[in-house]
């Protein structure tokens, strides 16, 4: 059994590091408070006997012999901006109280919410050899800083990423603890869920090219308007999305020019994010926006162009890791489909992997509003405990 006390303690000195005054978690990759984050892991890695190690990735490790492969539990230390205090924290935690009392190793993956150069998963990609290493490497934040430069800073030579998959051969599979950033694991009454697949995920870039015009003494009939033809994509969009296959729809970026209040809009650029359970889903919808997509080009007399900029299919979780966690989960042992990105599902595709998550009252995450119960948190570490002392 792992104590709620455990975690508290684990995370006292942990909670602080890029708090801000707001409440929110601050911690983007390669900064000072990542680097803090690692001192954190390191101080804990001692307390157990251990020595913190980074892999090529900037991944760190904590393993309890000179052996290996070994199972590994873990999540991630860096976070949004102004985000939550539990997400990733909360399961490097978990993993530590678990490796007080199984020969696993601790992971935390480098740079998993790709906040500040649009890398997600950047640590568990770049491990299981499904990083573009030269298109990351070159992109840049905020400040102009390459990402190359930023990893330079940190002390993690960028050289070296491209040998990151040869950590994998030390790891068997991994589990990941996480909180729910929905409602579905409260809304079922229990502490926490197990996942049963990550859902699918498609990002379709939408451009529309029209022409720029005075926005008082163009008449209707000769306008080429770029930013109300995408206006009539989201809507159609969103209605196939929401009302007929039920999957989660978002337009969660547009850009448009000139972007003048007089001018009619001669461009207009957006990415449409849709996710389901299973691919066909997403796929069906993407059909019929492509198509509804065209129609609404054509009326409205501007140039379409439809890509897809991100495609996966999902992924399952093996059937024999679920098994193990579901034995150590209390009733009403339930089982989730996971609707965001997780170290674990990139796992997934090179080892067998798993995720537990934690309940979350509010569903709220990314926020300073978010929140956990510790007691729950170790209902959830306990199974992982549990599934670990079977797998391993
Ligand atoms: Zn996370």
């Amino acid at each position: 059994m792992i104590a709620a006390a455990k975690l508290e303690e684990l995370l006292s000195d942990l909670i602080p590091i890029g708090l801000g005054e707001d409440g929110g978690t601050t911690r983007l990759a390669w900064t000072r408070e990542d680097e803090e984050a690692a001192a954190w892991f390191a101080r804990r890695a001692a307390a157990i006997g251990r020595t913190m190690e980074r892999d090529p990735a900037g991944n760190l490790w904590a393993v309890p012999d000179t052996t290996g492969p070994w199972w590994a539990a873990g999540s991630h230390l860096d976070s949004v901006r102004a985000g939550g205090r539990f997400d990733g924290a909360l399961g490097v935690a978990a993993a530590f109280a678990v490796a007080e009392h199984a020969p696993i190793a601790v992971i935390s993956f480098a740079d998993e919410e790709g906040a500040r150069f649009n890398t997600p998963t950047f640590g568990s990609r770049a491990l299981v050899g499904r990083l573009d290493v030269d298109d990351a490497l070159d992109r840049v934040d905020d400040h102009g800083v390459t990402l190359a430069d930023a990893m330079a800073d940190a002390g993690v030579e960028p050289d070296g990423l491209r040998d990151a998959p040869q950590w994998l051969e030390k790891l068997r599979g991994f589990v990941e603890l996480h909180i729910d950033q929905t409602r579905d694991v409260a809304s079922g009454y229990s502490a926490a869920g197990v996942v049963t697949r990550l859902a699918a995920r498609m990002r379709l870039q939408v451009d529309l090219a029209g022409r720029a015009d005075h926005a008082g003494t163009t008449p209707r009939e000769e306008r080429h308007d770029a930013l109300a033809a995408a206006a009539r994509i989201i809507v159609r969009a969103d209605s196939e999305a929401a009302q007929r296959l039920g999957l989660v729809f978002t337009t969660g970026r547009l850009e448009v020019e000139p972007n003048a209040p007089t001018t009619v809009p001669s461009r207009a650029r957006m990415w449409l994010d849709a996710r389901a359970p299973d691919p066909e889903t997403v796929e069906s919808w993407r059909d019929a926006v492509a198509a509804e997509a065209e129609r609404v080009a054509e009326e409205a007399g501007v140039k379409l162009d439809l890509r897809i900029a991100s495609w996966s299919p999902g992924t399952e979780f093996p059937e024999d890791v679920r098994t193990a966690l579901r034995a150590g989960l209390p009733a009403p042992k339930q089982q989730i489909i996971c609707y965001a990105g997780h170290d674990a599902g990139i796992v997934a595709g090179a080892r067998p992997a798993g995720m537990v998550l934690v309940r979350n009252e509010t569903g709220i995450s990314h926020s300073p509003e978010e929140d956990v119960s510790l007691d729950d948190a170790a209902v959830g570490a306990t199974t992982l405990l549990t599934a670990l002392e079977q797998l391993a």
